[in-house]
């Protein structure tokens, strides 16, 4: 098979596949064709892709030459054109979002591979881009949060006096919670953290965070270890809760997330009015509306001295570990869909494959899929 890696358009620093990660490709059999400067804005050049044995050329020749191509977003409308029936395309898709190119490109006989669709089962583990993704977000929201905040993390007892350690608020302890809970205690914060799924209790306080737990949470053990929409009744004594601790933070990191729903809103705009001019907010689940009430996706906003951050393209500011990452993840499901040669064989007996395929031989495949849009 030939893989093909395409350059990102618009604001993307992250590159699919890293030269690194060429080699590894090469290893199982595969030839590697990368666009030119495909990988600048990781940080690899050209040359670095042609020592680990790919071909640099022009996009249109990329895309004519492979038979499955790899991007980080999925290369939208002008190139539709360009692919062929039979091609595979392998990316982040968002299902929702990009459903119209998605139609066009069953109806071309395209297959669409969705990396954000790999199931969450522990086989598929090694090939979960949305983890890899959250653990850059958690890190990254933290060091943002920490150079904007007008004070120290740690506790210091120095000379000129003592300075109290930072009080951070993590709201979701999921992938990029854990990871925001532990890179804010190893610059000496003192964290809070609410979730709605009790399993995450011990994993917190290993960390060193303090669960406060809120009564009356409903789990679901259907939901497939993701949180599920509360009552109005638990809502509003976790957002009191929320906003007592909230008043005495100064950093708060949301990540709360339901799956396939707008986010929580837990965080108020009256609370914000109450919180201490200087403090940060980072809202990581700004994209799907946000768990502040005063967060705008994209946009920095600063209300009564507090910094509203609402970002979600921390991965693209760290591009190199990113990249990294992502095409580490790519390979692992790879393995599961070549054969000892180097051919692509798409199982769609195999639950990864299945669940992870968009559309193949001009049919939705993928059950998330065909849920998201709302196909029979
Ligand atoms: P996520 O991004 O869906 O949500 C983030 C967190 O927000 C979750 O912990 C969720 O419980 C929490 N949350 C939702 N509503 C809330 C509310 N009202 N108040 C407070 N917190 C709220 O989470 P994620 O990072 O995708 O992880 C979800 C689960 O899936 C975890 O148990 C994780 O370990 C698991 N997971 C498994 C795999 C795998 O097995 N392959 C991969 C990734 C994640």
């Amino acid at each position: 098979m030939t893989i093909g890696i395409l350059k990102e358009t618009g604001a993307e620093n992250r590159v699919a596949i890293l030269p690194g990660e060429v080699a590894v490709l090469k290893k199982m059999g595969i030839e590697v064709l990368v666009e030119f400067h495909a990988g600048e804005s990781a940080f690899a050049d050209d040359k670095l892709y042609q020592a680990a044995g790919a071909l640099t050329l022009e996009r249109k020749e990329v895309i004519a030459r492979s038979e499955m191509l790899l991007a980080v977003n999925p290369p939208l409308h002008d190139d539709i054109a360009l692919f062929r029936e039979g091609q595979v395309i392998c990316s982040v898709l968002n299902p929702v979002e990009n459903s119209k190119w998605l139609e066009e490109a069953r109806k071309q006989g395209i297959s669409v591979l969705a990396l954000d669709l790999v199931p969450r089962t522990t086989r598929a583990q090694s090939m979960d881009i949305l983890s890899s993704m959250a653990t850059v977000s958690g890190y990254k929201a933290v060091l943002e949060a920490a150079s904007l905040l007008p004070r120290f993390f740690p506790m210091f007892m120095s000379a000129a006096g003592t300075i109290k350690p930072a009080r951070v608020l993590i709201l979701g302890a999921g992938v990029a919670g854990l990871q925001a809970i532990a890179v804010a205690r190893k610059l000496g914060a003192i964290v809070e953290v609410f979730d709605v799924r009790s399993a995450v209790k011990e994993e917190v306080k290993s960390l060193g965070g303090k669960f406060i737990e809120v009564e009356g949470a409903k789990e679901d053990a259907a939901a497939g270890g993701y949180a599920v929409e509360q009552t109005e009744e638990f809502k509003k004594k976790q957002q009191e809760l929320i906003q007592q601790r909230a008043i005495a933070a100064d950093v708060v990191i949301c990540t709360a997330q339901i799956p396939g729903r707008k986010a929580p809103v837990l965080l108020l705009g009256e609370t914000i009015n109450e919180m201490k001019p200087g403090s940060v907010i980072v809202d990581l689940a700004a994209s799907t509306g946000g768990n502040c009430e005063l967060t705008q996706n994209g946009k920095n906003v600063v209300v009564n001295g507090v910094n509203i951050i609402g970002k979600s393209d921390y991965p693209s500011e760290m591009p190199t570990d990113a990249s990294k990452m992502y095409g580490c993840n790519i390979i692992n499901l790879l393995k599961i869909m070549v054969d000892k040669n180097g051919n692509l064989v798409l199982n769609m007996m195999d639950d990864i494959i299945h669940g992870t395929t968009a559309v193949h031989g001009k049919e939705y495949i993928s059950q998330r899929v065909k849920q998201m849009l709302n196909i029979n």
